[in-house]
């Protein structure tokens, strides 16, 4: 059925008009089909929930439904339906394109942005593009049985673990003492109160509090003996129709635990922000400067787990290395993660892995409930979070999700490169009410609002699922091997219904677990032997390098009907797995 509804799509994507870049909207498929239509479309994946994706491309589809025009001038935006209200209050020129699980997608002139960092509830720039995973979805590592003695190892840490030193944590930051002037708290963290602010309207400059917290996350990483650097980068502030009003400087704290084992390349991260904002409050807008913005679950609560499980993972020696990242600028729309997420890709670091704790201190139901949420490709590591729970009988309720729509923070921006990345919370919906988190983002994001209980369920969590994944130093190789795993499977074959009068050949696209001699036969619908390739060598991953040209062996065209391409791949072992798909061929 998926294959039919793919080959409808691949038939009625070909109309093009002028040279102009549109905004559509096409029927979800798996990442695995998007990734084939847009290596034939060559179109940009911006956004994709569980029924739609959003696209830009040259070309329309009858299927595709027009949502816009492309124009630099405007970005789009995803945001509360309650919200959209004020805005279009606000903004005549803003537009509605489509609407979803009491969401909006909007159109907003680039000059109207700020006014979105004052809204009360989730809100997300569209990204630019998405890079679709390479690997297909069940080839990703799983977690091996590591070696009892490490399990042991683990297990005195989660002992050892305090919740009185988790919860003064969260306090230091909510509170967050002027380290230049102790018993004077600033009780912000909002991501404009740095040291280096340029005002260009007349007001005063704001204090360092955002900066005061940055420095003191340092200074915690550091007394644990981690290298510790600052990422830095500007952001601009603007107002309608007054132009640029400031200019800021931000930074992100970056700690390292260099792995000790073979695998030290390897890099997981384990990542929140530290700035706060309260923009339910009044005149937030002209008071940023002055008001509280405590912002104790959202999130001191995420960066308290962070730094305690960096004081006890840096007492054991890894394999592989972590780095703890506390981003500023995430109430900015991810403008902390999305600078961090350009720096790894421009240095090529082998990040195989994001853990991001976004709110983890609030138990709004009672339930002791955390929500480990992840798009298609993470869910390896989602489901490694469910294993470590069962393995150190952490009484969690994980719940679990599989939902590429929610880019509501810092997990996201590593999305869009394709590395795997889950955000750990205490709520995780677009749209459940139950979970609509009243207090969050005002001045009530207070101390008496943490659960401890449920901040160390997710500090448990965090250490022992951190401290799985990076695997002991003496250990080279702690995923499970899979020996029953095929060694071939996704065999697509397209175009599917295939023209060859329009199209050259038919593509076999397959992937390998591992290198593989393979070879290609095709038979009629009467099981009559058409064609044999020569053996050839595949690599692991995807490959798609074969077409078969609609001829026999004797190299003549065969006739228009129903044929199944078999491709049987061999490992050095002699395994041999073998894959089919039926193919229509027009002549
Ligand atoms: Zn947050």
């Amino acid at each position: 059925m998926k294959r039919f509804i793919l080959a409808c799509f691949v038939f009625l994507i070909t109309t093009d008009l002028l040279a102009m870049e549109y905004l559509l909207k096409i029927p979800q498929h798996s990442d695995r089909q998007l990734q084939i239509l847009q290596d034939q479309y060559l179109f940009r994946l911006r956004f994709r929930t569980k029924d739609f994706a959003l696209i830009q491309s040259e070309k329309i589809s009858s299927e595709a439904e027009v949502l816009d025009q492309i124009s630099p001038d405007f970005n789009y935006y995803i945001l509360a339906t309650q919200d959209s209200d004020r805005v279009f209050a606000d903004v005549k020129e803003s537009k509605v394109l489509e609407r979803f699980n009491g969401f909006v997608l909007i159109k907003l002139h680039i000059v109207f942005e700020p006014m979105l960092f004052n809204l009360t509830s989730h809100c997300a720039k569209l990204p630019i593009e998405i890079q679709l995973p390479y690997n297909p979805v069940g080839l990703a590592p799983r977690l091996a049985v590591t070696p009892e003695p490490y399990q042991e190892t683990i297990r005195s840490l989660l002992r050892q673990l305090d919740a009185s030193a988790w919860f003064d944590k969260v306090r230091a930051l909510v509170e967050n003492e002027d380290l230049q002037r102790p018993g004077h708290f600033f009780r912000s963290r909002y991501a404009l109160r740095v040291y280096d602010a340029k005002q260009y309207d007349d007001s005063a400059p704001p204090d360092y509090a955002c900066d005061n917290a940055a420095d003191w996350i340092a200074s915690q990483f550091e007394s644990y003996g981690l290298a510790v650097e600052f990422d830095s980068f500007q952001h601009t502030r603007s107002s309608i129709g007054k132009g640029v009003l400031g200019e800021y400087t931000m930074r992100n704290v970056v700690a390292t635990l260099l792995g000790k084992g073979a695998n030290s390349d390897e890099i997981y991260l384990v990542t929140g922000h530290y700035d706060s904002i309260a923009s339910k409050t009044d005149r937030w807008e002209q008071d940023w400067k002055i008001l509280p913005a405590p912002g104790a679950s959202d999130n001191a609560s995420g960066i308290a787990t962070m730094i305690e499980a960096a004081r006890f993972l840096s007492q054991i020696d890894l394999n592989r290395t972590i780095r703890f990242v506390a981003f500023s600028g995430e109430e900015l729309f991810l403008h902390g993660s999305r600078h961090y997420r350009q720096l790894i890709q421009a240095r090529g670091d082998k990040v195989i892995g994001v853990i991001n704790l976004d709110m983890v201190g609030h138990d709004g139901g009672g339930e002791l409930d955390l929500h480990v949420l992840g798009d298609q490709q993470s869910q390896w590591l989602v489901k490694a979070c469910q294993t470590v729970a069962a393995r150190y009988d952490i009484e969690v309720d994980l719940r679990l999700k599989n939902d590429p729509s929610f880019i509501f923070s810092d997990h996201s921006p590593f999305w869009e490169i394709a590395i795997p990345a889950i955000q750990v919370s205490e709520e995780s919906s677009l749209t459940d009410p139950t979970e609509s988190i009243e207090y969050i983002h005002s001045e009530f994001d207070v101390l008496d609002m943490i659960t401890v209980p449920l901040g160390m369920l997710a500090l448990k969590l965090t250490v022992a699922t951190v401290a799985e994944l990076a695997g002991p130093s003496g250990e080279e190789f702690i995923f499970e091997p899979q020996p029953d795993s095929p060694i071939i499977r996704n065999l697509i074959v397209y175009p599917n219904p295939v023209n060859l009068q329009k199209s050259q050949f038919v593509v076999l696209d397959f992937y390998l677990t591992r290198p593989a001699e393979v070879q290609v036969t095709i038979h009629s619908s009467s099981a009559e032997h058409i064609f044999t390739s020569q053996p050839f060598s595949g690599g692991i991953g995807r490959n798609s390098d074969f077409g078969w040209r609609g001829k026999n062996m004797s190299g003549a065209r065969v006739a228009s009907g129903v044929y199944t391409c078999s491709v049987t791949a061999t490992d050095e072992d002699h395994n041999s797995h073998v894959v089919e798909s039926k193919v229509v061929l027009i002549q």
